[in-house]
């Protein structure tokens, strides 16, 4: 008998950017159709609008429900999840905060099941082990609330093979909506990051690995999303879309061939470009690059093992922009090491550069890096419920020099500093560090 799965994606309220489509949700609906074992339909409650008894009448019918949500919407996620329990369904918790922290995220009961890592196998196998009745504990991949407290299968899940996963299942997001706020979609051609920056919970999440589509599978999806929903402009969302400067040029190629006419944008690391690589992506169509710079002082780099030097920053913004490419860098504020040098050496670079745009972000410890046993001196008992209050916007934590106080009232300089090229006004920094 087939199992009638609700995903649902939680809403982020107040969140400041862009809402895109949650391809999570569409490659796990793509997953459970090809599996032919399971009925699936999404929610997304990130476009559309519902009240609570809409959403229970949604999931009534249904014989579970599993929630998509980050962690700055992880309220709602539970919320929501809450909803579905009153409907006696069992009810999973799938993405980036369910996956660092699996048994945080059941502790508060209103979620049977949390996936760690990829969960396009996990997911088909828990469904089949419920149908079944096979104890939900035996699948690899998934935590299962139990009356004993969380149970974690030792094993991760096994992950899917890009090569022959399928699309994601746009057919059941409600892509109009999107294209009535934006001209601007998502596409995956790669998953995973090997590097060891110790703050990242994307290379926890992907276990440091790191595979990719093939090209022309990728480029098909792409043109197909453009014919049947409208877009002409994409972000790539991989991790580090020029980690392998090869692929970066057959895909390049690959569109080129195809005549695929679109513009789109990407983000990677400040040392894995050069000129060729940059003007391919450029006669290609990319027009924004985004890097992750995280600092303009190299003892903070290093600190957090970043591996880049201050310089690789400076070549990557000046290359991209000879390239007639724009270019955005993320700045972390307040990491562990941070004192008010570092962090005005951060604002200098940011002001030597002219970046087209500059995104100062809070420092926020993730549960599950590698950072964490190194900064136990800067951790209070209660730092889970710190990790709770994260909106990319409001500073969390000291540093080793610095009370919050202090860190807060350098984010606002950083935030200042930024003027137009600025993602967060100017009001919004002033409203959270108040
Ligand atoms: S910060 Fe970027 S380069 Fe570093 S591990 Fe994360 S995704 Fe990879």
């Amino acid at each position: 008998m087939l199992m009638r799965v609700l995903l649902v994606n939680a809403p982020t309220p107040g969140y400041a950017l862009q809402p895109y489509p949650p391809l999570q949700l569409g490659y796990l609906a793509a997953a459970l159709r090809a599996s032919g074992r399971h009925d699936v339909e999404i929610l997304d409650l990130g476009i559309e609008e519902q009240t609570d008894t809409e959403t229970t009448a949604r999931m009534q019918g249904f014989d579970a429900v599993g929630l998509y949500f980050v962690t700055m919407n992880w309220r709602e996620g539970l919320r929501l999840a809450a909803l579905a329990k009153q409907l006696g369904l069992p009810t999973m918790a799938g993405g980036p905060h369910a996956g660092l922290v699996p048994e945080e995220t059941l502790r508060h009961g209103s979620l049977d099941f949390a996936f760690v890592g990829e969960a396009e196998v996990s997911l088909v196998r828990l469904l089949d082990a419920l149908e079944s009745g096979a104890p939900p504990t035996e699948v690899p991949g998934v935590v299962v609330a139990t009356a004993d407290g969380p149970r974690r299968h030792p094993q991760r899940a096994p992950r899917p093979d890009l090569r022959t996963l399928p699309w994601p299942a746009r057919d059941l997001i409600p892509m109009s909506r999107y294209r009535e706020v934006s001209d601007d979609t998502s596409a995956l051609a790669s998953r995973g990051c090997p590097y060891p920056c110790s703050f990242c919970a994307i290379r926890v999440m992907s276990n440091a690995s790191y595979r990719r589509r093939a090209a022309k599978d990728f480029v098909a999806e792409v043109r197909h999303v453009q014919r049947t929903y409208g877009f002409d402009r994409f972000t790539f969302f991989d991790d580090i879309f020029t980690i392998d400067r090869r692929y970066v040029l057959a895909l390049c190629a690959e569109m080129k061939a195809s005549g695929l006419d679109i513009t789109w944008s990407c983000e990677t690391r400040v040392d894995r470009l050069d000129p060729e690589i940059l003007t391919a992506m450029r006669d290609t169509g990319c027009y924004r690059i985004f890097f992750g710079v995280e600092s303009g002082n190299q003892r903070i780099l290093d600190s957090i093992s970043k591996r880049t030097r201050v310089q690789q920053i400076k070549d990557a913004v000046s290359l991209t922009r000879g390239a007639g490419i724009r270019t955005v860098m993320s700045v972390m504020v307040g990491t562990p090491d941070d004192d008010a040098e570092t962090i005005r050496d951060s604002i200098r670079l940011t002001r030597e550069l002219e970046s087209d745009e500059v995104w100062f972000q809070p420092f926020a410890p993730f549960p599950g890096t590698a950072i964490i046993p190194r900064i136990s001196d800067l951790l209070d008992d209660d730092w889970m419920d710190m990790y709770h209050r994260l909106d990319l916007r409001s500073p969390v934590m000291r540093t080793r020099h610095l009370s919050l106080e202090e860190v807060k009232s350098l984010y606002l300089e950083a935030v200042m500093s930024t003027g137009a090229r600025g993602w967060v006004k100017p009001s919004q920094a002033t409203h959270s560090v108040s």
